[in-house]
């Protein structure tokens, strides 16, 4: 039986050391702030806006909710993220997107600053990514899988990593982050050959393809360590990842469940992001 990888177990150690910092910053007098920026009411938006929140209150991190019309003008959100690029009381910045149809989301990203982009969605913080440094922050959930990884004591140096996926947002940015650790990496899409030979070779296999149970029992050997990021709701409604967690389980040595793998990391580290990004305005 594979052993389970288990988000909430790295996420209370996460929440553990981020409270430690944020705290060490209020003696300082840094009070660390994420700023929420949302337009409209989606339900997506408010369902996360409510959990970041409750994990910010949770360790010791202050909100502030910038809360705009559905119909607000390019000008309007602009201002916002002028104000908080020049509020030195904000150290993070959360932006709800997609943004509404009206608003250049492109350039709404181009103005907000790499050192308060708590989320990596700015061209600094994928320069950082690529680059190897601390420029800005990495995209929350390619980071999550990093942090189970390490609090699983998983080294990567040396090892063989495969990606399934190669979207900014997750497979491009955890292929560079597993170079970074050392690992020997390759990614696959949808027009890689063969992929179950190529998945197969991996000592590591991080899977982010947005497709439920793409990954099987043909895909994978004995010994790997499966990360599965997808969330996907199957045909009975309920939630899965991209592996078919009963079907591979059986063979690998240690996998992710979905849900209670790496979404439950993400919040944690963008509250970390935003205790990281008051750290680096002290140092
Ligand atoms: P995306 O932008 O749709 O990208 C999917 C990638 O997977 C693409 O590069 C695509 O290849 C590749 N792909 C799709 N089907 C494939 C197949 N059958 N074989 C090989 N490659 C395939 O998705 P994303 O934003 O990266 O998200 C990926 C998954 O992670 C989704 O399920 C999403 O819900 C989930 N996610 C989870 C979290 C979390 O907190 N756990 C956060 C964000 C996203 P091409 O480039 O060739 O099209």
């Amino acid at each position: 039986m594979a052993k389970q990888l288990l988000g909430k177990e790295v996420a209370a150690a996460l929440n553990e050391k981020i409270k430690a910092q944020a705290a060490a910053l209020k003696e300082k007098g840094v009070n660390p702030t994420l700023a929420i920026v949302r337009v409209g009411e989606r339900p997506d938006d408010l369902s996360y806006e409510r959990g970041a929140t409750k994990r910010c209150d949770m360790l010791g991190v202050a909100v502030e909710k910038f809360v705009l019309p559905a119909d607000v003008s390019q000008e309007g959100l602009m201002e916002v993220i002028q104000k908080v690029n020049e509020d030195a009381s904000i150290h993070g910045v959360l932006i709800f997107r997609p943004l509404p149809s009206q608003i250049d989301e492109e350039a709404v990203i181009k103005a907000l600053k790499p050192e308060k982009d708590v989320d990596g969605i700015t061209d600094g913080s994928m320069v950082g990514v690529f680059a190897g440094t601390d420029q800005g922050f990495p995209p929350c959930t390619p980071q999550a899988c990093m942090e189970i990884l390490d609090h699983y004591g998983i080294d990567c140096t040396g090892k063989k990593a495969v990606v399934v996926g190669r979207s900014l947002v997750v497979g491009k940015p955890a292929a560079m982050m597993l170079i970074k650790k050392n690992a020997t990496v390759t990614v696959c899409h949808t027009r890689t050959k063969d992929m179950p030979a190529v998945t197969r070779e991996a000592d590591i296999l991080v899977v982010a393809a947005g497709r439920a149970g793409v990954i099987d029992e043909t895909y994978v050997a004995p010994g790997q360590i499966v990360i599965d990021v997808g969330i996907n709701v199957n045909e009975e409604g309920k939630l899965c990842g991209d592996v078919k967690y009963q079907a591979v389980e059986p063979v690998v040595e240690a996998i992710t469940p979905v849900p209670g793998g790496v979404g439950a990391v993400t919040t944690s580290v963008l509250v970390g992001h935003v205790v990281e990004a008051a750290r680096r305005t002290v140092k």
